[in-house]
């Protein structure tokens, strides 16, 4: 068994994302010819909730979690998914695990007892690795692409990144793809505080 970390990243944000926010919004006013002239403009769409721009830019992130996380994070269904499968790709030589900030030695050990059950099953026992998976506990790491538009992006961190009621590592993980967000373009930053504020509407 080899304990990891969960971690989110960004995989993918192209450079011109917020010109195409303005360029989209831009339509509505048909003032095409005014893209670049206000660096305020994104923040007011924002502060009107005026959201439908920020559909026509997209984001690539990478994820490492528990399986149970990602049982959470693919309940947001506007953004697309592809996730390492337990069908075709076996852990022959044992599994990655997340483990949650408190746990008691006795779930080590059913943890442990699991992968060796796995282990033997598709090692030894000639049980494919679909079948086997029966036994894998929630704490099996996976790995995940995940791909959105800025106001699905928005949307998912409103419910999880900075919701004190949305489970830890969900929020960890999610908060560290926003902060990569914020980093590359920082007009998210001010975003996320009229977000945390509540004074975001229709996300
Ligand atoms: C703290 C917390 C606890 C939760 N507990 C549970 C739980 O106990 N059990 C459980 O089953 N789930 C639970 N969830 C999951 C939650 O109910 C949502 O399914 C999940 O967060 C996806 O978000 P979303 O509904 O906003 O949809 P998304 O798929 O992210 O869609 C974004 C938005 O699009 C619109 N939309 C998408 N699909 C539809 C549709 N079919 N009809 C109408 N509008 C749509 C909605 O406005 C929605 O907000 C929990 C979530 C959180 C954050």
């Amino acid at each position: 068994m080899n304990i990891i970390e969960a971690k989110g990243s960004v995989h993918n944000l192209p450079d011109n994302s917020l010109e195409l926010v303005e360029y989209a919004a831009r339509r509505c006013y048909n003032s095409i010819d005014k893209v670049g002239t206000d660096p305020d403009f994104l923040m007011k769409l924002a502060t009107w909730n005026h959201w439908g721009p920020f559909e026509h830019a997209h984001m690539m992130a990478d994820i490492t979690c528990t399986r149970s996380a990602s049982h959470q994070l693919v309940r947001h269904r506007l953004m697309s998914y592809c996730q390492e499968s337990q069908r075709y790709v076996k852990y022959t030589t044992g599994i990655d695990i997340i483990l949650p900030p408190k746990y008691s030695p006795n779930m080590l050990q059913i943890i442990s007892s699991c992968e060796e059950a796995y282990m033997g099953a598709v090692n030894d026992g000639g049980v494919p690795a679909q079948d086997a998976r029966a036994v894998l506990p929630n704490a099996t790491a996976t790995n995940l692409v995940v791909t959105g538009n800025l106001r699905s992006w928005l949307h998912l961190f409103h419910m999880r990144a900075f919701n004190p009621k949305a489970q830890g590592e969900i929020r960890d993980f999610t908060v560290e793809i926003a902060n990569g967000l914020a980093e590359k373009f920082p007009l998210f930053w001010d975003i996320y505080e009229r977000i945390k504020e509540g004074k975001v509407k229709y996300l």
